[in-house]
């Protein structure tokens, strides 16, 4: 079956917001109007269906996004959910990394906040092409202009009305349309669905030709074109305007600004149309770039249907009705059911067996996708976030989503056996949807360790456990993921000897310790080649080893960065065993390690504060009392970037005390860098604990 809707009318967008500026309110309008979805559901109410789990709709805010298919004219609109919170930033980087264009939703009486600041940061980091929608003109207090103004002076914007709202507050009726010079009005009996346009009343004429000028007039600083005509004073034609109009954003060189109200149905037709008309089709973006697997040459692929398969699995899902679904967007090529599909990353080849899209919560079977859609797909069983499915033939792999290291741990404890059970069910379940989440068990205390990137995640991990799972448990505090590593090289010997009647145990190593390269783990060398110890029993030595290593000598955590070199040992010919070997190989390396000088070391962070320029001083001046180092301070549009490093353990509750030097206005990502050691009076507290 040939596509039905052409590539260059294929749009990727995400909707991007700061929590409660209404984006839950206007995705499910747009699949309302799209046709998608038939009854309308309010947020408050808790039947939005963009809010996939209970828990989001609780909070009111979307944690994981989830992509929807809808149609809109000769359009086919593929929207991904990204998520408002901070501390969601592989959510966030993920949606980035495959969407083409966005809308930011801004709050008509809020205007520009502090997190609306920090989505939009994102967005110019992914320099993704975007439109700003006001929402809320029904609201007392709204003011259109002024959160432009605010645009341009909080996030240095370039942007510019192309619409003018019609009445406001109560009175808002709908919209002015710059572009075609009519004015676009909602109708309240039927949600809106129906609208018309007429022509722009007498006395809005005036300020409607004052600000279509200022939409040329930015135009021209930009567009040849309309600089041609506006220097000659000549009319600019439609055509010509969102030609230019469409080129200048694409180009990211301008934010066009439209505005409505959601929650009243009106506004958001007219955005959808801008949708179409100002954000870039998948031909309109640069080609992703990879690398060849084998020869690591770097290759690109056009969006082309006839290019070899490439696609990216941005995120995995488990949906209660088909099971793991394997969200993908397909950069080139067709993708087909049935088909055989290369994972470039890992060698191997998985089956595609059935290919879903979701309209919002309704799913629908397709036998084929193109390049340019993004689609789920049940079957692939090895495949993980982040990794290429390409054309075995001519295979490829794209820049993988880069997943810090957990940072932050905490412990459950649960009630009972069964319990024990359901926990170990979810927690197998969430680790499948997200890569960032890691799950250990403490075999002495049969405590499980969940760890994770932030306060927050971890939060949100054991309200779904409780509520989806009802599991029932204790859970600890959340504390800093601290490791243990060795300052000196020591050689350490290990007799291991016992004689309890029948057969007994003979194990004997000699090992070198010395430190290791940082971020190198354990490394185990054997260096005997001679019969000192059969080589069956080898093995079993590096698993004590890595036993030992699993609890420091000085506070219990995680050792690492160590290099273990098997020097000598011997054995005998009936009592040796691979137990006595495992033994020796665990208390010969505990032992090696507390003569070794041992020191803890600590997650550093790296950091990126966003301030307006008068908050300066005291940001720098809080941030040198956490231990941060500050690297490098530049200026992004009109704020502040301050960047740099800090140890987690001083940045608990950060983003309140920013908040409250900044007056709100302060914005910062944080994720993890490398761990460092810590000073030794932070130290002694540590061992104390
Ligand atoms: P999200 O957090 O950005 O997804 O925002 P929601 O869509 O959940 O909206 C937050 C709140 O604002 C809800 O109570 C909505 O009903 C309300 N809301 C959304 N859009 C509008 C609007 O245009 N006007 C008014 N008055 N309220 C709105």
């Amino acid at each position: 079956m040939p596509r039905q809707i052409e590539l260059d009318k294929t749009r990727n967008i995400g909707l991007m917001a700061h929590i409660d500026a209404g984006k839950t309110t206007t995705t499910e309008r747009i699949l309302y109007y799209t046709g998608r979805v038939y009854k309308l559901g309010e947020v408050h109410e808790g039947t939005a269906v963009m809010d996939w789990m209970q828990q989001e709709q609780e909070r009111g805010i979307t944690i994981t996004s989830a992509s929807t298919t809808c149609f809109w004219k000769d359009h086919r609109i593929n929207i991904i959910d990204t998520p408002g919170h901070i501390d969601f930033t592989v959510e966030v980087e993920r949606s980035l990394r495959i969407l083409d264009g966005g809308i930011v939703l801004f709050c008509a009486v809020g205007g520009v906040e502090p997190q609306s600041e920090s989505v939009w940061r994102q967005a110019d980091r992914y320099q993704v092409p975007r439109l700003a929608y006001v929402n809320k003109m029904d609201r007392t207090g709204c003011d259109f202009f002024n959160t432009i103004q605010q645009m341009k002076d909080r996030l240095g914007a370039n942007a510019i009305a192309i619409q003018l709202p019609l009445g406001k507050e109560e009175n808002f009726q709908g919209v002015i349309d710059l572009i075609k010079l009519k004015t676009v009005i909602f109708s309240d009996e039927d949600k809106g669905t129906t609208y018309h346009e007429e022509d722009i009343a007498e006395d809005l004429k005036d300020e409607a030709l004052k600000h279509r000028a200022e939409l040329i007039e930015a135009l021209a600083e930009v567009d040849d074109q309309i600089m041609e005509l506006f220097g000659h004073d000549h009319e600019v034609p439609e055509e010509i305007l969102k030609r230019a109009l469409r080129d200048t954003v694409i180009a990211n060189k301008l934010v066009p600004v439209l505005c409505g109200t959601s929650f009243k149905n009106k506004g958001i037709q007219p955005l959808l149309d801008a949708v179409c008309d100002y954000l870039p089709s998948p031909l309109e973006i640069p080609p992703v770039e990879g690398v060849d697997p084998k020869t690591e040459e770097v290759k690109t692929r056009q969006a082309d249907d006839n290019g070899h398969l490439c696609c990216l699995a941005f995120k995995i899902m488990t949906d209660p009705y088909v099971g793991k679904l394997t969200f993908l967007r397909i950069y080139s090529g067709i993708l087909k059911t049935g088909s055989y599909i290369y994972n470039a990353n890992k060698g191997i080849t998985e089956r595609v067996g059935k290919i879903v899209q979701m309209h919002a919560n309704k799913q629908e079977i397709r036998t084929e996708v193109y390049c340019g859609d993004i689609a789920g797909v049940v079957g692939l069983k090895e495949t993980i976030t982040g990794e290429t499915l390409c054309d075995k033939n001519h295979p490829i792999v794209l820049e993988n989503i880069t997943f810090p290291e957990p940072v932050i741990s905490m412990a459950i404890e649960p009630a009972t056996k069964a319990d024990s059970e359901k926990l170990f069910e979810a927690l197998k379940k969430f680790q499948t949807e997200d890569p960032t989440l890691k799950v250990a068990v403490n075999s002495d205390t049969g405590q499980t360790l969940i760890s994770g990137m932030g306060e927050l995640h971890l939060e949100i991990i054991i309200d779904r456990m409780f509520r989806e799972f009802k599991v029932k448990a204790n859970v600890g505090k959340p504390h800093v993921s601290y490791r243990e590593t060795i300052t000196k090289a020591v050689r350490s010997e290990e007799k291991f000897v016992q004689q309890t009647g029948g057969r007994g145990q003979y194990g004997h190593v000699v090992l070198q310790l010395e430190p290791g390269e940082p971020n190198s783990g354990i490394i185990f060398i054997n260096k005997i080649t001679g019969g000192d110890i059969p080589r069956e029993y080898i093995p079993a030595v590096e698993q004590g080893v890595k036993e030992g290593s699993k609890n420091g000598a000085l506070a219990g955590y995680q050792i690492v960065d160590v290099k273990v070199t098997l020097l000598d040992g011997s054995y005998h010919p009936v009592d040796s065993s691979e137990l006595a070997f495992k033994m020796a190989g665990y208390h010969a390396f505990v032992g090696g390690v507390k003569k070794a000088a041992p020191v803890i070391l600590e997650p550093i962070m790296k950091l990126e504060v966003i301030v307006p320029e008068e908050y300066l001083g005291e940001v720098t001046g809080d941030l040198n009392s956490r231990r941060s180092k500050i690297e490098a301070m530049h200026v992004r549009h009109n704020a502040r970037v301050i960047d740099g490093t800090s140890p987690l353990s001083e940045m608990f509750g950060y983003a309140t005390a920013l908040r409250s030097l900044t007056q709100g206005r302060g914005t910062y990502t944080m994720e993890p860098e490398s761990y460092q050691r810590v000073p030794k009076q932070i130290e002694e507290k540590i061992i104390l604990k």
